[in-house]
């Protein structure tokens, strides 16, 4: 059957990590990666997860299904970390929640959802958006479109071509957000900019999906769910595809979840029911073993403040790797500000560097550099961060 059918081609960032691993110098630096990594360049298992393991060896009485939609204790801590403790959306009832492989997974059970009720809808895109966007969408078999984002003349967000494009987007479509850590620019939205967001959906009644994928990666869980608050209580539908494979590190146990909103707890009631049919012919009921970590630390005090600290040190690690870059760039006097490095947000840069840099890069200093220039800042460490900032400024002189 396969004789006379072309390989698909390998996924790009993947290719360079198989590229990295194969690179025999011992100084090499991998930036290109989609994983948090300590100082020590290892992608650690939470302090947090270990001891909530440890309870569930204990506790554990059977490996029999999952409901459809997962385990509801699981989905109740879900919807308290996007709408708080007292959340006026879980106290009415308005949310639906299920648990789904990852972030990629909740994406595309959403996407199967709204197919079914919107099958004329075009998806808008961010742009630039993170690769896998596109690929799930088209595959669920929406058209695609973006909108403007991201300004490289200014290395901001053109929030007047965002605006102008987000009014122009008819009702009946669907606008897909990157809540906090825009990957790959680490350029966020302002407070400001998002209530202006929820009036003009509001205005122009297009449907917002936002994908949160590194909620306390940002500035924190709280401050990095306002999007999700301020469409909460504009009212609207909306959706959220939440991951924990980032900020629990549960990456391989593939930890999600898709909460469809709605104005009333009857709609909520409806959107559910035709949730687990999706579900039901997709994969039939979750991986249990992700999301019974994350409730499990969710549900216990003395776990869920020692989440919050461990979430805290990986994101402050990556803060002062964006400081120790631009400060060690200025120190060997290369040419340009590079403090826009210190106003993202999130594990992702667009460090403004060109493909010709990033070239160089890899070919003369062993440095791997995602086209386009996008850096993990959390591949960078105390020991090699020298030696990447010696590179650059050869690189750019
Ligand atoms: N959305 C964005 C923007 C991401 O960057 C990622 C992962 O890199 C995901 C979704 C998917 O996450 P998961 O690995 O949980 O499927």
């Amino acid at each position: 059957m396969w004789k006379n059918i072309v390989a698909a081609p390998a996924d790009s960032i993947l290719g360079l990590t198989e590229a990295f691993r194969n690179d025999p110098n011992p100084q090499k630096v991998n930036l290109g990666v989609g994983v948090y990594k300590d100082d020590a360049g290892k992608t650690p298992i939470l302090a947090c997860v270990k001891a909530a393991e440890k309870l569930l060896l204990e506790r554990e009485t059977t490996k029999s299904y999952l409901p459809i939609s997962g385990d509801p204790v699981y989905a109740a801590c879900v919807q308290k970390l996007l709408f708080g403790e007292d959340g006026e959306v879980v106290a009415n009832r308005r949310a639906a929640t299920v648990h789904a492989p990852g972030g990629t997974g909740a994406l595309r059970v959403g996407a199967d959802l709204l197919k079914k009720f919107m099958p004329k809808a075009t998806v808008w895109l961010s742009s630039p958006t993170w690769a896998n966007h596109k690929g799930v969408f088209a595959t669920a078999g929406f058209p695609l479109s973006e909108y403007a984002y991201y300004d490289p003349a200014t290395k901001d967000v053109d929030f007047a071509g965002l605006t102008r494009d987000l009014q122009a987007i008819p009702a009946g479509d669907i606008v897909l957000f990157h809540t906090c850590c825009h990957n790959p620019s680490g350029v966020d939205l302002d407070q400001g900019q998002w209530r202006e967001i929820v009036e003009i959906a509001r205005e122009r009644g297009w449907l917002p999906f936002l994908d949160f994928a590194y909620q306390g990666f940002g500035i924190g869980v709280e401050e990095d769910r306002y999007a999700v608050e301020q469409f909460a209580a504009s009212g609207l539908d909306f959706l959220v595809a939440s991951s924990f494979s980032k900020n629990f590190g549960l990456y391989n146990e593939r930890t999600g979840a898709l909460t469809v909103v709605s104005p009333t707890a009857a709609e909520s009631t409806v959107a559910m029911s035709h949730l687990k049919t999706v579900v039901r012919v997709i994969y039939s009921n979750p991986p249990a073993h992700g999301g019974l970590v994350t409730a499990t630390i969710l549900s216990d005090p003395d776990l869920h403040r020692q989440w919050l600290g461990e979430l805290a040190a990986m994101r402050e690690r990556i803060v002062a790797m964006r400081s120790a870059l631009v400060d060690g760039l200025n120190a060997r006097g290369v040419a340009g500000d590079f403090s826009y490095i210190k106003r993202q947000r999130g594990m992702f840069s667009f460090s403004g560097l060109s493909d010709a840099t990033v070239a160089w890069l890899r070919q003369h200093r062993n440095i791997y550099v995602v086209g386009g220039g996008r850096i993990n800042l959390a591949g960078l460490t105390s020991k090699n961060i020298d030696y990447v900032c010696d590179a650059i400024a050869e690189a750019l002189r």
